[in-house]
């Protein structure tokens, strides 16, 4: 936090601050008064400065609400609850965290799932690589964070739902790096996950994600390759696709970029499912990750050289024009031309009302997975190559 929005804070006591970059609305004064034990609760240690225990115990797991992985004992896994913002009834979101603490030190890899409440492939993946490690091993150490957003979790939704301001879905995925006094509950929680566990830990970090609910993706990696330490470690996946842009603003791997930890995205399939088969892929490339920082010894597996990958660095959004029922002329992975159908659309009559066509040539890598659509809906994501880009691009959801 900078000095002057500190400041403020003190003097008003009470404000929402957005922070840092110097918009003129990076402060905005809410009502004062009421909210000063909220300042003085919200407002507190340096989450730098080590491991805080809050002396609870949930089943069996010890509570802490600030982490360094310097304070555990080495060549073990620890099983740690992380005390995350309140609930409206006064108790905490908590998060599981499995931290395995290499028996000598070395570099340290965040492993992260769950910041969409729908995406089980992406925890599958994380508990796998973690079950496969052995700390007696290991030079460095490796933290696993499941569940973030964890009441979209509970509802196996995308999104957190929250009624500070009416009912609302908030996508944890827009949030970050947070902030402990924003304006919403979750922008809190990514705020203290973020100052008190996933930075202080980090090397480098991996946020697993898959499609969504509705919509399915390839096996695929989002990554800035124009980042040499990103472009290392997204190569290592035996995946047969890397979607070299920087994308939306709030999602966690780019807040873990901005404050110059490498960290990227990996993209496991359906929602709601366990793809057992992608999964393996992620395995073995995390794996490989792991090895690259020489946490791990032995030999790399498969990487993206051995599956041919196919690195675009824009996806082009096909999207419904027409209500009705979708019959897709393409499965994930293909590949098109520019003018190739890939769509089409009947009314309630099975009459066509709309056929959608790509106007460039790449690689199918989301497809709605819904059968029926209203207009505006995405229905088919191309990856391909932009000769002239941006910066990042962000997409209709
Ligand atoms: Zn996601």
């Amino acid at each position: 936090m900078s000095n002057g929005p500190k400041e403020r804070l003190d003097r008003r006591d009470f404000m929402i601050a957005s922070i840092a970059t110097a918009s003129a609305s990076a402060a905005l004064a809410v009502t004062a008064g009421a909210a000063n034990a909220q300042a003085a609760a919200t407002v507190s240690a340096d989450p730098a400065s080590g491991t805080v225990y809050t002396g609870d115990t949930i089943q069996g797991k010890k509570v802490v609400s600030a982490l360094n992985v310097k304070d555990l004992e080495p060549g073990k896994k620890h099983l740690l609850y992380f005390q995350g913002v309140q609930m409206p009834t006064g108790q905490h979101w908590y998060v599981s965290v499995t931290v395995a603490k290499g028996a000598k030190p070395g570099k340290r890899v965040v492993l992260v799932s769950g910041v969409h409440g729908d995406e089980m492939s992406s925890v599958h993946t994380v508990q796998t690589v973690m079950n496969q490690l052995d700390p007696a091993e290991m030079s460095g150490t490796v933290m696993a964070v499941a569940d973030v957003s964890r009441p979209a979790m509970e509802g196996l939704q995308r999104r957190w739902p929250n009624f500070g301001r009416g009912n609302d879905l908030i996508d944890m995925n827009r949030e970050w790096p947070g902030n402990e006094n924003g304006p919403t509950a979750p922008s809190r929680h990514a705020g203290l996950l973020f100052n008190r566990l996933l930075r202080p830990n980090a090397d480098a970090a991996i946020d697993f994600h898959t499609g969504t609910t509705g919509f399915d993706v390839t096996a695929f990696n989002i990554a800035g390759m124009d980042v040499p330490e990103i472009k290392a470690m997204a190569e290592l996946y035996p995946v047969g696709q890397i979607f070299d842009n920087h994308v939306y603003p709030g999602v966690l791997h780019n807040a873990f970029v901005d404050v110059g930890i490498p960290s990227f995205t990996p993209e496991i399939g359906a929602a709601r499912v366990l793809n057992i088969e992608m999964i393996s892929l992620f395995v073995e490339g995390t794996m490989n990750v792991l090895k690259h920082f020489g946490i791990l010894a032995g030999p790399m597996g498969r990487t993206s050289k051995d599956v041919g990958v196919f690195i675009g660095n824009s996806a082009l959004p096909i999207l419904a024009t027409q209500g009705g029922l979708v019959e897709h002329l393409v499965k994930l992975n293909d590949k098109v031309e520019p003018g190739q159908k890939v769509a089409i659309q009947r009314n309630s009559f099975g009459e066509v009302v709309a056929e959608y066509t790509s106007s460039v040539a790449g690689e199918v890598t989301g497809q709605r997975s819904d059968a029926m659509s209203e207009p505006g809906d995405p229905l088919t994501f191309i990856l391909f190559h932009k000769a002239t880009l941006n910066g990042g691009e962000t997409y209709p959801e």
